[in-house]
């Protein structure tokens, strides 16, 4: 054993590049149990990467040391949702390491390339949420800033996506089938996690009546760390991700009645909490599982978060003066009662003294305004699954509600309004209302997003609550979304201004006057090619399609929903196949029209969708008049890692959505970055993008959010765009005539239907014009190769607000009230 003395001495054996070659080696020998001689591609990439994990394990315990050392003030980002992709490329950027590896698997055979193949994503997320919060937490991490990303650890991430006769069809995502590298798993570490049962109501020595949650079922967290490292220092921090456990090995009871295989069920069953990731965006289903995921995960942390604090010995109303708990999104704000139930039948606080400790405490961001996506759960499941938490929370409400009353504002219908119960032939809890009430700050996630929460879905809590509503726009990690994504460009970049963009963005201002010097664009038109044609091969590789990197990319890539409005993208794909059919010999310029993404497996429109862009690519790809003019297609599987790949080969990013629907996006930031022009609507974080690159550098068509709801409020009609509009009308026509399924001429009807006899919820008729009109401007400049490489290097050199750096350090000023740690000696 070592003693205290020995404790300060640096044990840091830095590990460094030189060794890394035998580390690997002894890696593949000793932890793989394989030849190092001649190690199979899995066995080099499991070795290069524990030998890399092992450099970061010791920057980990010195950083927690350190924060325990400075009793420094911490915020926990609680989240269902992570996307952090693969780590190999990530952990090796923040090491500066790339070459060193490179060199090492070299000398085994490989090249780092090949092994970063080897590594399965890890896609705990749906999409741009949980993606959010994996760049949130690079920006954690890279500015210092002491805190903790806490998730599910999913046995099964978001589905693998194939395509079949132009369908999609889901595959299970087994990603942890030969094991992570990277998790680290604290067997010894679990944490009783209860459901079901009954409240009781209990009486101390002292006469005053309390509360006990008895009886039920329990069911163990077993905490799983994965690191995640700053850039180029020495500050490492992890998120902790939950995994379920049963309680017990074996039910005695049952056993002893002879039941041995039903209690071996029972056990996996309590074990199905984590297995799985519900795959469904921007819409809640209600599932009792999934309500035991979000409280199981919230628990364990609640439990783990205190445990934490209370090794400081301190009262509990210091807690916001060491803790910020952010909620990404309402799935964890069930965290709000499960931290008065603590308070208060744990630790005997009162209801007085532990409200304000509460709402002192947490943060919530909200993430959506549809509605489908606004997360209420009947009142009958929560008081079954969580009696006690579903009386903490009539308790809020009728404190809150009470409140109300004597400042005089019961008078209208204001009390159902705001109530966190929505009734109705079922009562629901609201659960974004649970979330407004008991936090501090509530923001939104761009500016126009944050406009509509106070002028719209939350303005009568903005009344109430003055100030609490809020807004930081979301950003993206540079590491990832351009050191990673793209280094030709990085290194462009670096040989031009130096690396110190990296960790501060707005450096890349420093480009703007190299957009007038036609040697650099030069060079910016040689990494754009480049890209593309890496791009070109993945593709010719995924569907054995070949497509021209010299023709226009226009990418749309993300979830595939309604409101996004990938049908708006096809309509103008037809009428420009339209056009060449109707005059083959004029010209035109030529474009490859990329699609990828994923749709709820339940949601049956999107996935017609993707059918009618299958089957679209197939017709107009395989008609020789088309040929050199428009290709079209849709890359399956959309994820992280493919992302990775497509960004840097964009020209023009798709970002289309209805006004008013898509809180920010982060595609449109990260394909900007990588110098991709955009063509968008006044939505989300589109409308920040143009006040920085300039009006003059973005493509912006269509209908307002004021007047896609003015529209709305009068009456919209979308049949008098079909009648006054004929290109429109020829396109409309020909999906409904089956031109693009002639062996099934109706497959495609409810696709025209939802536009012209369902009403057009997402108006897609009303902007046609103007989009069509906007993509024949873009046309036109992409001939000017010179000044659309202009515009290409002023986008990116105008990016650096949409840094998640930037973001994480509004969130740590103005919500958290945090500070970056000192650095670690
Ligand atoms: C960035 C990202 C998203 C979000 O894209 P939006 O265009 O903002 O919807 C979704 N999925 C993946 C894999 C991403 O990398």
């Amino acid at each position: 054993m070592k003693t205290d003395g020995q404790h300060d001495k640096p044990e840091e054996c830095p590990l460094s590049a030189d060794t890394l070659e035998e580390d690997i080696a002894r890696h593949i020998r000793f932890t793989m149990g394989r030849d190092p001689a001649k190690p199979n591609r899995h066995a080099a990439f499991m070795g290069l990467a524990f030998a890399v994990r092992d450099r970061l394990m010791d920057r980990w315990i010195r950083t927690q040391r350190t924060q325990y050392d400075t009793l420094a003030k911490r915020v926990y980002f609680l989240s269902l949702e992570f996307l952090p992709g693969r780590f190999l490329m990530n952990y090796l950027i923040s090491l500066k390491m790339v070459d060193e590896a490179r060199r090492a698997v070299e000398a085994i055979g490989y090249d780092l390339e090949e092994l970063e193949e080897e590594e399965w994503d890890a896609g705990l997320g749906n999409g741009g949420l949980g993606r959010l919060a994996s760049c949130y937490m690079d920006s954690l991490a890279c500015l210092d800033f002491p805190g903790y990303g806490y998730g599910i650890f999913y046995d099964y991430g978001i589905f693998h996506q194939i395509v079949q006769d132009g369908w999609q069809r889901e595959q299970c995502d087994n990603w942890v089938r030969r094991g992570t590298p990277w998790e680290i798993r604290r067997g010894e570490y679990l944490i009783p996690v209860q459901f079901y049962g009954r409240t009781e109501a209990v009486t101390d020595a002292a006469g005053r009546t309390g509360y006990r949650w008895v009886g039920g079922e329990v069911v163990m967290a077993m905490a799983c760390d994965i690191l995640v490292p700053g850039y180029g220092d020495d500050f490492v921090t992890n998120m902790r991700l939950w995994r379920a456990q049963s309680s017990r090995e074996f039910d005695l009871e049952e056993f002893n009645q002879g039941d041995y295989i039903g209690a071996v069920e029972a056990k996996v069953q309590s074990e199905t909490i984590s297995s799985v990731l519900y795959p469904s965006d921007e819409v809640e289903q209600g599932r009792e599982l999934r309500l035991k995921q979000q409280y199981f995960f919230v628990a364990a942390t609640l439990s783990d978060i205190l445990r934490r604090y209370k090794k400081l010995d301190r009262d509990f109303s210091e807690l916001p003066d060491f803790v910020a708990i952010q909620l990404n999104d309402t799935h964890p704000a069930i965290a709000i009662p499960e931290l008065m139930r603590l308070l208060m039948d744990e630790e005997g606080l009162t209801w007085e003294t532990a409200w304000p400790i509460c709402e002192k405490t947490f943060a919530y961001t909200n993430h959506t305004v549809l509605p489908e996506a606004l997360e209420t759960w009947p009142v009958d499941l929560i008081g079954r699954l969580l009696p006690r938490h579903m009386d903490i929370i009539f308790e809020i409400n009728r404190r809150f509600l009470s409140t109300l009353a004597p400042i005089g504002k019961t008078a209208d219908a204001l009390l159902p309004r705001v109530s966190l119960i929505a009734e109705g032939s079922q009562q629901r809890v609201r659960m974004a209302h649970l979330a407004i009430v008991g936090s501090h700050t509530v923001n939104g996630v761009a500016a126009l997003h944050s406009k509509i929460l106070k002028e719209s879905l939350f303005k009568d809590f903005d009344t109430l609550f003055p100030g609490r509503l809020t807004n930081v726009t979301n950003g993206i990690t540079p590491r990832r979304w351009l050191a990673q994504a793209n280094p030709s460009l990085a290194q462009l970049i670096d040989d031009t201004i130096g690396p110190g963009w990296i960790t501060d963005l707005k450096r890349l201002r420093e480009l703007e006057p190299l957009a007038d010097d036609a040697d650099f664009r030069h060079r910016w038109i040689s990494v754009k090619k480049k890209n593309k044609k890496r791009l070109s091969r993945y593709i010719l590789r995924k569907i054995g399609l070949g497509v021209d990197p010299d023709t226009l990319f226009s990418v749309q890539v993300k979830r595939i929903h309604e409101y996004k409005r990938q049908l708006l993208n096809v309509l103008h794909v037809i009428a420009l196949y339209h056009r060449i059919k109707a005059d083959p010999a004029a010209p035109v310029v030529p474009r490859t029209v990329i699609f990828a993404g994923k749709a709820a497996p339940a949601y049956h429109q999107a996935k017609r969708i993707i059918k009618l862009i299958n089957s679209v690519a197939a017709k107009t790809n395989n008609d020789p008049d088309v040929q050199g003019k428009l290709r079209v297609l849709f890359l399956p599987n959309y994820c992280v890692s493919q992302a990775e790949k497509i960004v840097p080969a964009v020209d023009l990013s798709e970002q289309i959505s209805t006004a008013g629907l898509e809180a920010s996006g982060t595609g449109n930031m990260k394909m900007s970055l990588n110098g991709a022009l955009t063509i968008g609507t006044l939505d989300g974080a589109n409308i920040e993008i143009m006040e920085e690159v300039g009006k003059e550098n973005i493509f912006i068509f269509g209908l307002t959010a004021r007047q896609v709801t003015d529209l709305r409020n009068n009456g919209y009609n979308p049949w008098s765009y079909y009648e006054n509009d004929a290109e429109l009308r020829r396109v409309l026509d020909s999906i409904s005539r089956g031109d693009f399924s002639p062996t099934d001429p109706g497959l495609f009807a409810p696709v025209v239907e939802s536009l012209l006899h369902k009403g057009d919820y997402y108006m897609l008729l009303a902007d046609f014009r103007a989009y069509v009109k906007a993509q024949e401007a873009v046309g036109e400049l992409f001939l000017d190769q010179q000044e659309w490489t202009r515009r290409s290097i002023l986008n990116t050199a105008r990016m650096g607000k949409f840094s998640s750096d930037r973001s994480v350090m509004e969130y740590a000023e103005n919500i958290w009230g945090l500070k970056p740690l000192p650095k670690i000696e």
